[in-house]
């Protein structure tokens, strides 16, 4: 707990029991969940608390990057509380979103014409596909 509300200190983010419960909802799960499916985690142990909470508390935790966004293929965003760089595999069957260790490549794949002016600042690698599970489900379709 200790190490949580110094994370929220260090970005001047005020500590509350809810945005305490989010951060740890947060950091004890690697699926990637929904706004939603954290809502329903938080609300077991603060049976008071709204969605709308736990979403604006999700957007802050993003807005001072103690949380990553990950948009897959359909449009709920997914939350990410590893923000160490990693990519992601993304099955388009069962919307699994998987970590993967990975390290950018020393500059990038585009000259700076290409890039016409434009200053990056980060970058991230998504991968989608078909999981080993949804293979076997849909071998046809997939
Ligand atoms: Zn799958
Ligand atoms: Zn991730």
């Amino acid at each position: 707990m200790q190490a949580l509300m110094d994370k929220l200190r260090a970005q001047r983010i005020a500590v509350t029991p809810q945005r305490l419960a989010v951060l740890a909802s947060l950091q004890s799960r690697r699926d990637h969940p929904t706004a939603e499916q954290i809502y329903q985690e938080v609300r077991r142990q603060l049976p008071a608390i709204s969605f709308n909470t736990v979403y604006k508390t999700l957007e802050v935790f993003y807005r001072k990057g103690l949380v990553i966004k990950v948009n897959p293929l359909h449009e709920v965003a997914r939350y990410d509380g590893e923000t160490c760089r990693h990519a992601h595999l993304i099955c388009r069957g069962c919307h699994h979103i998987i970590d993967l260790d990975w390290e950018p490549a020393e500059g990038l794949p585009f000259s700076p014409q290409d890039l016409k002016g434009f200053q990056v600042e980060n970058q991230s690698l998504t991968l989608w596909g078909v999981c080993p599970q949804c293979q076997q489900k849909t071998p046809k379709e997939a």
